[in-house]
């Protein structure tokens, strides 16, 4: 039997409307769960909904209906999206299943049995919308420390816990398992909340409160708090989901991703529930930070909330997992703008990855008659060889250790996946295969090129699968191959020239349109794909060269077409003042400008430094393309460019005089 892999979600409370957290955590759990089945490991992925608690009550009755009924019209809007994100979930949990009931009873009457839960008064502050007591020293001015709402004193009689018995046990676990919970700052945290004394753990709800819920085995006039009913979710899953019972199977899982506010939930209620059940500890529990968008907070009342659904209906369910996973540190807050959702699209999707295709794609149909050649070993070169070992490592050393579950770097991951994509658009820049098409000596060199332009997108479609599952398929059916990526693919490494002989490529569809930022409906915000497939319909970045199709090779052709005065118009020249200066380290060329748009402020990188120095450009009034896709130029990101004269050497910076206020268009 092949090793076994099982990784979760948090099951997601029915009553939200799902948002971008819930489709972070699912998209993050689906790259494992699809990398690790390609090595052929038995993977179960679960996800699910909490559909018990007072808020579901109260919705229900609100609605007039029963609280089963208000879940049933719920859960298949995270369904919906979940086939939306092409998520390939193994199961699918609803804690209002009868099988997760019996369970769930079966567990706490274990307990019970062991005189692990026990009946005592409780007195405390207690928060209705957390649905949680808190304790004097938590509330403040009578106000929960979690959400703020008022806090009400209630006294009630409750079945705990023996929490506090198993912290010394669960200090140890975590001071052993350098693993247990990732990252490390996260570890430290809860290592900090288990210096002060763990306290019993209220394990109930009187039905006279909350009804809905699952019956305590042992008294029937409480329910189960909510938390140790949810928690459950991750045992009982496995009785009955898969095709037969597979506890023993898939316990403990690999690694349950978590956000980090429920973080000690996790680590802490958890890992004792699970210690006083005698179970092993979940082998990592990752918890991973929050979005805002644009800087700020998400909530309804900003109206700020990202509905995943709309962003795949409008840029392709592949764009926007790459986006999420690339844009920020796996573990760490993150933000999100459409601005620099757009920019990665066009940047590293379509003037990357698209582009590397289609031009190879492009070359071999015209060159070899859309069969891919074998190399001639005689007119192999260094670049050639950098190529292979830089692809050949990616797949086999560096995916595979960024992607440890005690690691989990998404972001190193993509990062390195473009590196290849980069080297292999720089491969095709320096190889020429357009110039080396010209003379019939060079047969044997051109084979050879195009053989490792297309074996180098051969590897990248098994790197690109986990995160872009629509997009792997996409590139093999362009590149002639047969791959179903649901398989082992990975079990056994791939190897340099293994594909299939005499592949015969198929121009397709670009795989990324780019997006148009240059057009606004009148509404102000709505940026189009546009017609053009994969040639750049809006000005390229300053730091990527367009690459150019091998129609337009070399690049440099085509200065003289003319342009419409609607091309003109796409371009948003505007006056900026430069308000801060300085070199950036290592480059002679590089300038990092702050420039004051008027409304915004900017940061932009220019290539105007053996001409001028910092102090020469502070407080100038220079002119600015303002609707440029931002780009990065030695890692320092630039969201513009500055008008300069000189064709190769900049001699002039176009300046303006102080009369025209920062803002204003120039046309
Ligand atoms: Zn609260």
């Amino acid at each position: 039997m092949s090793e076994s892999f099982y990784v979760t979600t948090p099951i997601y409370y029915v009553n939200d409307v799902p948002h971008i957290g819930h489709a972070y955590t699912t998209i993050a759990a689906d790259v494992l769960a699809r990398w690790h089945r390609l090595h052929g490991r038995d993977v179960f992925f679960l996800t699910g909904l909490d559909e018990h608690g007072q808020k579901v009550q109260r919705a229900a009755a609100r609605a007039g209906i029963a609280p089963r009924e208000h879940c049933d019209t719920l859960a298949p809007k995270f369904r919906a999206l979940w086939k939306q994100l092409a998520i390939a979930n193994d199961g699918f949990i609803r804690t209002t299943d009868a099988r997760h009931h019996a369970v769930v009873k079966r567990l706490l009457q274990t307990l019970y049995d062991r005189q692990l839960i026990y009946r005592a008064d409780y007195t405390g502050w207690y928060c209705t919308f957390d649905e949680r007591f808190w304790t004097e020293k938590d509330v403040q001015e009578g106000r929960c420390p979690d959400c703020g709402r008022p806090v009400e004193q209630l006294s009630e009689h409750n079945y705990f816990f023996r929490m506090s018995r198993f912290q010394q046990q669960l200090r140890d676990h975590i001071a052993g398992h350098p693993a247990f919970i990732r990252p490390e700052s996260r570890r430290n945290e809860v290592m900090g909340f288990l210096q002060k004394p763990l306290e019993d753990l209220s394990i109930s709800r009187p039905k006279s409160r909350v009804s809905w819920g699952i019956e305590l085995p042992f008294d029937h006039d409480y329910v189960t708090y909510v938390w140790f009913d949810a928690l459950a979710n991750y045992l009982s899953g496995l009785e009955y989901l898969p095709a037969r019972p597979s506890v023993d199977r898939f316990w403990p899982a690999a690694v349950h991703l978590v956000g980090k506010d429920i973080l000690t939930t996790h680590a802490v209620y958890w890992a004792t529930i699970l210690m006083a059940l005698e179970l092993p500890l979940p082998r990592t529990i990752f918890a991973h930070g929050w979005w805002t968008v644009n800087g700020e907070k998400m909530s309804k009342s900003r109206g700020n909330v990202i509905d995943p659904s709309a962003m795949v209906a409008q840029f392709g369910e592949d764009a926007f997992r790459y986006f999420l996973l690339r844009e920020v540190p796996f573990g760490q807050d993150g933000d999100f703008s459409r601005e620099s959702f757009v920019g990665r699209i066009n940047g590293d999707l379509a003037n990357g990855l698209g582009n590397l295709l289609s031009r190879t794609v492009t070359l071999i149909g015209r060159c070899r008659n859309g069969v891919v050649p074998r190399a001639d070993s005689a007119s192999v070169t260094a670049l050639d060889t950098e190529l292979r070992d830089a692809a050949t490592s990616l797949l086999h050393t560096t995916m595979p250790r960024h992607l440890q579950t005690d690691r989990i770097k998404y972001h190193r991951t993509l990062e390195a996946i473009w590196g290849l994509v980069q080297l292999g658009n720089q491969y095709i820049d320096k190889t020429a295969p357009w110039v080396l098409a010209k003379d019939a000596a060079n047969v044997k060199r051109l084979d050879t090129v195009l053989f490792h332009a297309a074996e180098t997108l051969r590897f990248l479609c098994f790197a690109v699968a986990p995160f872009m599952p629509n997009t792997a398929p996409a590139m093999a059916r362009q590149l002639g191959l047969s791959l179903d990526f649901s398989q082992a693919l990975l079990q056994h490494p791939i190897a340099w020239g293994d594909g299939p002989p005499a592949a015969t490529v198929a121009k397709g569809d670009s795989l990324f349109p780019r997006i148009n930022v240059a057009t606004r409906s009148p509404h102000g915000d709505s940026m189009e794909p546009s017609a053009a497939s994969s040639q750049p319909a809006s000005p390229a970045p300053a730091s990527s060269k367009p690459g150019g199709d091998a129609s337009s090779a070399p690049a440099s052709g085509g200065n003289d077409r003319r342009i419409t005065i609607g091309d003109f118009q796409k371009v948003r020249l505007k006056v900026a003042k430069i308000i801060a200066a300085e070199r950036i380290p290592k480059s002679e060329k590089l300038l990092k400008l702050q420039v004051d748009l008027g409304d915004e402020h900017r940061q932009i990188v220019a290539g105007i430094g053996k001409q001028y120095g910092p102090e020469d450009v502070l407080g100038k009034t220079v002119v600015v393309v303002a609707n440029l896709t931002p780009a990065k130029l030695m890692g320092v990101e630039s969201q513009g460019m500055v008008l300069a004269a000189g064709a190769d050497d900049v001699i002039s910076l176009v300046t303006l005089s102080d009369d025209a206020p920062p803002g204003t268009t120039v046309k």
